[in-house]
C-alpha cells in the first residue's frame, strides 16, 4: 500500500471508531471533514469529480466543508462504523447501488478506461473506501476485542493499542485461570464421588 492508501486506511479506521460524530465539537467534526476531503482528493483518480473540485474551489472552502459537516459527515460515518463492523465481524456488507458513482468508459489513444461521473459525496468517500479494498491485498482493518476500535492491522494484530492489548490478554489470563479452577474444582468432585462410594461399599462388606 502506498502512503496514500495508508493515510486513507487509518482515517477510515478513525471515522468508524467514533460511536457518534454529532457528539464532536464544531471545529472537531470541520477537521475530520477537512481530513476526509484533503485525503481523498490527494487520490485524485476519480473522472468527473475535478468538477466538484472546481465547484467547491469556487465557493469558500471552508464554507464548503461546514455544508459537508452538516449532511455528508453523519452519512459517512454512519456508511463506514456499520460497513466495517459487518466485515471485521465476518458478516455480509451490502450496498445498494445508488451509493455508488455511474462508471462510465472511454478509449484513449487505443486504451479502455473507466471513469466515475456525478458522483455525490458521499457516493465518492465510499467509492474511496472501495478502491483501499481493492488496493490491499489483505483485508486493512481490524475491531479491538476490548475497547470496540477499528485500527489497520499491522501482521495479526489484534487489538487498537499496547494497553488495549495488555488488559486483552491479562482478561484472558483470568478467565483461563478460571477456567482452569472451575474444572479443577469439578474434576475434584467428581473425583471425590467415586473414593466415598468404594469407601462406602468396603464399610458396607463386613
Ligand atoms: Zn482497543
Amino acid at each position: 500500500m502506498t502512503d496514500h492508501w495508508k493515510q486513507w486506511a487509518t482515517l477510515c479506521a478513525r471515522l468508524a471508531s467514533l460511536q457518534s460524530v454529532e457528539a464532536l465539537s464544531d471545529p472537531k467534526k470541520l477537521k475530520l471533514m477537512d481530513e476526509l476531503d484533503w485525503i481523498t482528493h490527494a487520490g485524485g483518480d476519480f473522472g468527473n469529480h475535478k468538477a466538484w473540485r472546481r465547484a467547491q474551489r469556487k465557493l469558500a472552502r471552508r464554507e464548503a466543508l461546514r455544508e459537508l459537516c452538516g449532511e455528508v459527515l453523519p452519512v459517512v460515518h454512519a456508511r463506514f462504523r456499520d460497513i466495517l463492523a459487518r466485515l471485521c465481524a465476518g458478516e455480509v456488507a451490502f450496498l445498494p447501488r445508488d451509493e455508488f458513482p455511474t462508471p462510465f468508459w472511454t478509449v484513449k489513444n487505443g486504451v479502455f478506461e473507466e471513469g466515475h461521473s456525478g458522483a455525490e459525496p458521499v457516493q465518492f468517500y465510499l467509492w474511496h473506501l472501495y478502491q483501499l479494498f481493492h488496493v490491499s491485498r489483505r483485508f486493512p482493518f481490524g475491531r479491538c476485542p476490548v475497547c470496540g476500535a477499528f485500527f489497520v492491522r499491522v501482521k495479526r494484530q489484534r487489538y487498537c493499542s499496547p494497553s488495549c492489548a495488555y488488559r486483552g490478554i491479562e482478561g484472558a489470563r483470568k478467565d483461563a485461570r478460571r477456567e482452569y479452577m472451575r474444572q479443577y474444582m469439578a474434576n475434584k468432585r467428581h473425583a471425590k464421588k467415586p473414593r466415598l462410594s468404594a469407601r462406602g461399599r468396603v464399610s458396607r462388606k463386613p
